[in-house]
């Protein structure tokens, strides 16, 4: 960990600033905790083991070491080795985004179209991703700062910016089905389509923008593609030094804050100003705990019932870049079927992996985790249900009247409805209607094979 070194510079002066700042730190929730004499603190990058040696060390301690086999040990080592290898050899690879020249011009020329098109709601990410050579987040990004005009307006220098996109892209685990950098970039992505509502854009200033796009960008980096309870569970020391509350999300915060200050994108800014944007991006991302969830959606409802949202205030902005970003985070029930498709396989895909991990060292297998008993057309309908229902209700009526509000509303309806036909399909004993779970309702397009 290092503390805060900001350098001072007052080179650069900002319209209002100070007058945004004091408004955006009245709303600061309690959770921006920081060390010592209000210093924040920054996470070293690639600072956790996966699984920690405590595990077994507990179980020796409650005499449970029987259950420990040899064989168990050999492979909780075997893998932690090779979590670390991965680690390793992800540290000889330049801290820059893999060359792009290594492309085809073709690759370029495809990749250069879809950008024109990067504000459509129908944007392949997974397609990009192949055609930037894996560099969907950085490309994004650089091109979503020149459409904004960022650069320019907050003097950011190049090698810097580049240098600061590199790290947060590759500090993204790729062997994670789901949490990976791709996943950054489609919430990045969907954060673009969000900050051009019209009932929105008019409103946002340029660091509202940069502070989206940033923390759509950063909000999952160095997950580990395990959840809370599992780092909570096997007594990992990102729990301990969080305190079990928001755990990943403090982790991916102080890691971006440990990026920015390596990479020195904002050394040039005054103090306050850089230490300001750190505070609002932790409070960007600390908004995408699942488990706080309920506490965003009943304020967002109560500020809509009462229609008292006033976008002039920049807290009540920093209010809906926190919904905006909830919203980017859970998008992709809302997507068309067959990018959603992959998205619900991939996140399922992770959580069978943890409880993979969870049976072979005798844990109990989390909620959602089990292969055996939780379909992923089960996992998805309840999560539509619960979670993205009830907020993109509210999103819509806060856009209204909004064709991509509309839209993602039309593709979330029908992805449910054809979850729910691959779940009576999955029933044993129901056994007829498997064939016409192939193609629900003619919803599903070509080549859909959910198993
Ligand atoms: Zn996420």
């Amino acid at each position: 960990m290092s503390c805060l070194m900001v350098e001072r510079c007052g080179a650069v002066a900002f319209k209002s600033w100070e007058q945004n700042a004091i408004q955006v730190r009245m709303l600061a929730d309690g959770r921006l905790n920081t060390g010592h004499a209000g210093v924040l603190l920054a996470e070293r990058r690639g600072s956790y083991p996966l699984i920690d040696l405590r595990i077994l060390k507990t179980s020796a301690q409650q005499g449970e070491v029987e259950t420990v086999t040899r064989r168990k040990v050999k492979r909780l080592l075997s893998f932690q080795r090779y979590c670390h290898a991965s680690r390793l050899l992800r540290g000889l690879v330049p801290h820059t985004p893999r060359s792009l020249h290594l492309l085809d011009d073709d690759y370029l020329g495809q990749a250069a179209h879809m950008l024109s098109k990067v504000g459509t709601w129908n944007f392949d990410i997974f397609l990009f991703d192949r055609l930037t050579n894996g560099n969907s987040l950085v490309t994004l990004m650089c091109h979503l700062f020149n459409v904004y005009d960022l650069i320019h307006h907050f003097q950011l220098d190049m090698v810097k910016l580049n240098r600061f996109l590199g790290m947060v892209q590759e500090d993204y685990h790729s062997q994670n089905p789901y949490h990976n950098a791709v996943h950054a970039a489609d919430v990045t992505q969907a954060m673009y389509c969000y900050l051009k509502e019209p009932k929105l854009a008019e409103h946002l200033s340029p660091l509202d923008v940069f502070l989206g796009l940033m923390a759509a960008a950063a909000h999952d980096v160095d997950h580990p593609g395990v959840n809370q309870p599992f780092l909570i569970k096997t007594r990992h020391h990102l729990a301990s030094l969080y305190q079990n509350t928001s755990v990943l999300e403090s982790h991916h915060w102080r890691s971006t804050v440990g990026m920015l200050r390596e990479s020195g994108l904002l050394s040039h800014l005054p103090a306050d100003m850089s230490r300001d944007i750190e505070q609002r991006l932790g409070s960007l991302i600390l908004a995408t705990d699942i488990n706080r969830q309920n506490e965003f959606l009943m304020t967002f409802r109560e500020h809509l019932d009462n229609q008292d949202l006033d976008l002039q205030l920049a807290s009540h902005r920093h209010f809906i870049l926190q919904i905006a970003l909830k919203c980017a985070d859970i998008c992709n029930p809302c997507r068309v079927w067959e990018l959603s498709r992959q998205w619900s396989e991939r996140v399922c895909e992770e959580f069978y992996r943890q409880g993979d991990l969870e049976k072979k060292f005798d844990l109990e297998i989390s909620p959602l985790c089990n292969q055996q008993s939780d379909s992923v057309p089960a996992i998805q309908i309840g999560f539509i249900s619960y979670i993205v229902e009830p907020l993109f209700e509210e999103w819509h009526r806060f856009t209204e009247p909004s064709l991509l509000s509309q839209t993602m509303l039309d593709h979330l309806h029908k992805n449910k409805a054809n979850w729910s036909s691959l779940r009576c399909a999955h029933t044993p004993s129901d056994v007829q209607s498997r064939s016409q779970a192939e193609e629900p309702e003619g919803e599903v397009g070509e080549g859909s094979d959910i198993p």
